[in-house]
């Protein structure tokens, strides 16, 4: 990505963002805008430059922010009615380190409203078009974040993935998404969806680029005591992989698996094996489960964390409430969308009393053995390859009266959430209709430059 410079003017980067992002506003891959803030931090990166002064990694370099970060920078909407005039307060950790490397956020992207969903179509703000096909989902939740990098509107962008909303979209239109270990990236400052589950990373387009930015959002923050101290901080060619073994999980290659998504991966495997990579093919069948934990473990912890918004306390408050009650009902029921109500419902219903063996904690157990699973894989491989998503992008409203042809969407993302591992999206390839097709390779936790570097040993420059 081009840095600023003493010959490259950070205002010059963020104009033609600025206008890149104008000229595609039709595939609605934004909620905002941030001209005015992004021109001045350029001219004040330019001023720096002009005066010899010290700028970071990053400077004047545009980007888009996935609009459930924090940011003082306009309202922080999370795509959903009851924060859509939500001012914020702080800067979540992840921007603030990215912003004191110089990078410039132009603008806050799209999303399915609170990250719930695969497509972008449950934002309050309407969907956002693919990269590749104006009448096909940008994938979810990050779809305005990949597609604001897949039209080369900003070099880098980032997102959140719980379940798959990182690399999902990124396969969806062709761009690297990079869902690190969990702890890798503090979630301070993020509207939270789960949080045994939620991670923090970005798109770009190189493994080196991705790479880059999440060196600098990793490490250490004592406002997320899940993170991680001294993370991420290999050169990426240090980070080889030892054992030179990856394993091809089989069970994701045949029934319900597009052939033409079959076929790409199947051709990015001989690639690696053409790079010295010994493939080999895996039977995982505890994968086939983890759809069924993940809409046990994640609506619960999603229940939770929803029901902070009351109408008293952040956003929304609906007009017709006349008492106490109805703020709550009324507020909730206005400002949250279907899907959010569904998984509120299902959450309630896993951990009500009468239920919660039957259901959550027999969940939690099945994800130990999940985890078991995995860790037993990395004894032998380094990593573990299969689709992103078993079909390229589908068309806008296709799947949105059916949520459960919906959620069997994320059946090969959400196993790396549940066991708090990294996966990364690498675009593989088309299918007949010129959509593109990702595959993904995840790793043990703590993996995640070795996967990148995995990635950049075969990447076409
Ligand atoms: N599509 C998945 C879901 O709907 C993943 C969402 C996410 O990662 N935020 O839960």
């Amino acid at each position: 990505m081009k840095i600023a410079d003493k010959d490259t003017k950070a205002v010059d980067l963020v104009r033609a963002a600025l206008e890149k992002a104008k000229e595609y506003e039709d595939y609605h891959a934004f909620i905002s805008m941030n001209e005015a803030h992004a021109l001045e931090r350029a001219r004040e990166i330019d001023a720096k430059i002009e005066k010899g002064e010290k700028v970071g990694r990053l400077a004047g370099v545009p980007f888009a922010l996935k609009d459930n970060y924090l940011s003082p920078e306009g309202n922080t909407t999370a795509a959903a009615k009851m924060l859509e005039d939500f001012p914020s307060p702080i800067t979540a950790t992840a921007v603030a380190k990215i912003e004191a490397e110089g990078a410039i956020m132009i603008g806050r992207t799209n999303l399915d409203a609170y990250a719930h969903g695969g497509s972008t179509e449950n934002s309050y703000f309407g969907p956002t078009s693919n990269a590749y096909d104006k009448e096909r989902v940008a994938g979810g939740s990050s779809g305005g974040s990949a597609v604001a990098v897949a039209l080369d509107i900003v070099p880098f962008a980032l997102g959140s993935d719980t379940g798959g909303s990182i690399r999902q979209p990124a396969s969806f239109n062709g761009v690297i998404g990079v869902k690190p270990t969990f702890g890798a990236v503090s979630r301070y400052g993020v509207v939270a969806m789960a949080s045994s589950t939620d991670t923090m990373g970005c798109f770009a387009k190189t493994a080196e680029d991705a790479n880059l930015v999440m060196s600098i959002m990793a490490g250490k923050d004592k406002k997320d005591s899940t993170t991680l101290d001294d993370y991420w901080t290999k050169e990426l060619s240090e980070a080889t992989p030892k054992k030179k073994k990856i394993g091809l999980i089989s069970d994701f290659l045949g029934e319900g698996v597009d052939p033409e998504v079959v076929k790409a991966v199947k051709d990015y495997a001989n690639k690696l094996k053409k790079a010295g990579y010994e493939i080999e093919e895996v039977n995982m069948p505890i994968l086939k489960y983890a759809l069924a934990i993940y809409y046990i473990v994640v609506p619960a912890e999603i229940s939770s964390n929803l029901s902070r918004y009351d109408g008293i306390r952040y956003g929304f408050r609906s007009k017709e409430a006349k008492d106490l009650d109805e703020i709550y009902s009324k507020t909730r029921d206005e400002g949250f969308m279907p899907e959010n109500k569904r998984r509120i419902m299902i959450g309630n219903f896993v951990l009500s009393s009468g239920f919660f063996d039957a259901y959550y904690l027999k969940a939690q157990k099945a994800r130990t053995l999940l985890i078991n699973a995995y860790n037993e894989a990395f004894e032998k491989y380094d990593a573990l390859l299969c689709p992103t998503a078993p079909r390229p992008a589908f068309k806008i409203g296709e799947n949105t009266d059916d949520p459960l042809q919906m959620y069997l969407e994320d059946v090969m993302t959400v196993p790396a959430n549940l066991a708090g591992i990294p996966g990364i999206n690498i675009p593989v390839g088309k299918s007949k209709d010129g959509l593109p097709i990702g595959a993904q390779l995840v790793g043990a936790r703590q993996s995640d430059q070795m996967l990148l570097n995995i990635i950049a040993s075969v990447e076409e420059k």
